[in-house]
């Protein structure tokens, strides 16, 4: 291998980092040593995402505004990981100002591909997940299965969608000509059960004040998940250049390893390469979803 780019989720800033954030971050901090020791160039990414309805409410929930209660979460981030003693190069914050221009200039290639259009959004969406739901996923009572407790709200309302039902057979090509492409295999054969059901186009636009306004429409702000996927692209931005796409792209592109949990599987496995292959751009090497933090590891101290 020339050189290596890895990343661990951008973790959402609802709250303070806990267990399920340290162990991404701690397996992704021991590849990056291993390549390290070999003397290969290695490029180590985290950070936080930082949009979105739910950090808005957990911001009012202690009387914060967002960005206050953001900058406080992510030093808890920051303090955490260097506690544990993490080495990783780039910390990416998507509210920076300097993430807004690379989403601005991928919102405008994806657009050129005639992959924007507006729609009617219908449908059951779970805040907690930052996510619309298939009626056939919820439990009873409509409740994300994901998140038990928490009721999906019934939204109606005019967005900007992305034509993810575009690359269907683009995705299942690749999931065949690259079976490492999502690991582990019981990742792989989620992924590939949920893009057999046929994919839908999702909106990628809301009414949430808390976010990147969509370039084409100021009303709107653009959905939490578009972009936190491109804060990957930011991160690989030196802090000395400009943040530029092309300078994204020049030195660590394409990204050789995101290391997800499995409850943003299908973000990272379908909605992330279909956007890349909408701009064009190649696709990373591999995603590794790992398993929740189970509680058998932790009892008993
Ligand atoms: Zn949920």
């Amino acid at each position: 291998m020339k050189s290596v780019a890895l990343t661990t989720p951008l973790y959402y800033v609802n709250d303070l980092p806990h267990m399920g954030s340290a162990y991404p971050t701690i397996a992704a901090d021991a590849l990056a040593r291993f390549y390290r020791l070999q003397g290969i160039p290695t490029l180590f990414v985290t950070g936080c995402d930082e949009h979105g309805q739910k950090i808005q409410q957990a911001a009012a929930k202690f009387n914060r505004t967002p960005q206050e209660h953001c900058d406080l979460m992510v030093r808890g981030f920051e303090e955490l990981w260097n506690l544990l003693d993490i080495k990783y190069d780039r910390f990416v914050r998507t509210n920076d100002p300097r993430h807004q221009p690379i989403v601005t200039e991928f919102f405008q290639k994806v657009y050129d591909r005639g992959d924007i259009y507006q729609g009617q959004q219908q449908g059951w969406y779970c805040v907690a997940c930052e996510e619309f739901k298939e009626e056939r996923e919820l439990l009873e009572d409509k409740r994300c299965p994901i998140h038990p407790t928490v009721t999906c709200e019934w939204r109606d309302e005019t967005n900007y969608f992305f034509r993810l039902s575009n690359y269907q057979s683009q995705l299942e090509e690749l999931y065949r000509t690259r079976p490492d492409f999502i690991l582990p295999l019981s990742r792989r054969n989620e992924v590939l059960s949920f893009v057999e059901q046929g994919l839908r186009d999702f909106s990628i636009s809301r009414y949430t004040p808390w976010g990147f306004p969509v370039p084409i429409d100021r009303q709107q702000t653009l959905y939490v998940w578009f972009d936190a996927l491109l804060g990957y692209l930011t991160g690989l931005v030196a802090p000395e250049e400009e943040p530029t796409l092309a300078n994204a792209l020049k030195t660590w592109y394409p990204i050789n390893l995101h290391i997800i949990g499995k409850d943003i599987l299908r973000f990272h496995a379908v909605y992330w390469p279909a956007m890349l292959m909408s701009a064009g751009l190649p696709l990373p090497d591999r995603v590794f979803g790992h398993g929740f933090f189970n509680q058998r590891w932790t009892e008993n101290g």
